[in-house]
């Protein structure tokens, strides 16, 4: 019998504070699925904040919680819902909101580089910063509105690119 001494425990906080708790688990993976199916209803339920905390078991007191990962979130520059989540401590950025999946990220490989993609129509390019990653969303959503569409509408596509 495996015993693990660690447990990985997502959660999140709504507008006004209130926790919202969506249990423990035994591994670090399944705690981000988790995670990440709750965010998909990040535009239904107002949230600030998610975390992904990894607890000690009996370790007494703050030496027992390690943060592994901190999400605020924001407006999706493409969709327009509140389900565009950034990781805090590194550059990362990505819609959790059905058929949008817009995205935003410093490379890896080159510095000052930031990579930004739209996957419904497979559009990325590389800007030089997050300002300009954020202008070139919204013009992909200023596009599909002066076609009368919301940029998630199946009809919208991006070939006048
Ligand atoms: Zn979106």
């Amino acid at each position: 019998m495996v015993v693990t001494g660690r447990i990985y425990v997502p959660s999140a906080v709504e507008e006004g504070g209130a926790v919202v708790s969506m249990g423990c688990f035994s591994s670090q993976e399944t705690a981000l699925n988790v995670l990440r199916s709750f965010l998909k209803k990040s535009h239904q339920v107002s949230l600030e904040r998610a975390s992904i905390a990894a607890w000690e078991v009996d370790v007494v007191g703050n030496d027992g919680v390690t943060i592994l990962s901190e999400y605020e979130c924001r407006h999706c520059p493409v969709c327009q819902r509140t389900t565009f989540w950034i990781d805090v401590e590194r550059f990362k950025a990505v819609c959790y909101g059905s058929a949008c999946s817009a995205w935003i990220e410093e490379s890896a490989v080159e510095a000052n580089v930031i990579d930004c993609g739209w996957p419904p129509t497979q559009f990325a390019e590389q800007v030089e910063s997050i300002d300009e990653a954020m202008r070139a969303r919204r013009r992909i959503a200023a596009r599909a509105e002066a076609a009368g569409l919301s940029a998630t509408d199946e009809r919208f596509t991006m070939d006048s690119f």
